[in-house]
């Protein structure tokens, strides 16, 4: 994706989540709104302690409490993903590309890699549809060791 492509899809999200806060009677506050720019602004997979650490360097305060509730707004907006890589806590994107990718997690450097696959997506279409489903979205994280750390250290 160009970088204008981009820039038009975070602003598109942006305005979509200000309209869920108009429809559900939610003010938009400053920092409902920074926290959502942080999260809907990057391709990364954040944890509620970046966003917070982002929100500072952007030099505006939320405190957790209102970080983890923005968080859950956004997630029921179905603006963002919750993800659960196992370590003890949930990271959250932007769902744009969400539909596109999944995840490979090393299990001993924690490295996340993200990958396509048009096979993957025809065999759960046709999964869904044999348990008499229309599949909608779907997520798979496959963990493994990775190349690094399989060779592990140099010599
Ligand atoms: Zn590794």
């Amino acid at each position: 994706m160009s970088h204008e492509s981009d820039a038009a899809a975070i602003e598109a999200d942006r305005e979509a989540f200000r309209s869920y806060l108009r429809d559900h009677n939610l003010p938009a506050t400053a920092q409902r709104l920074v926290i959502a720019d942080v999260v809907l602004g990057t391709d990364r997979h954040l944890s509620a302690e970046d966003v917070a650490t982002e929100v500072k360097a952007r030099g505006a305060s939320a405190g957790t409490a209102t970080v983890y509730r923005t968080l859950d707004v956004l997630v029921r907006s179905g603006l963002v993903v919750e993800r659960d890589f196992g370590e003890g806590f949930k990271r959250y994107e932007a769902s744009r590309g969400v539909p596109n990718h999944e995840h490979l997690i090393c299990t001993v450097c924690g490295r996340v890699t993200e990958f396509r696959d048009e096979r993957l997506e025809r065999m759960t279409t046709l999964l869904a549809e044999a348990h008499d489903y229309s599949r909608q979205r779907h997520r798979l994280v496959i963990y493994g060791l990775c190349g690094d750390c399989r060779r592990g250290p140099a010599r």
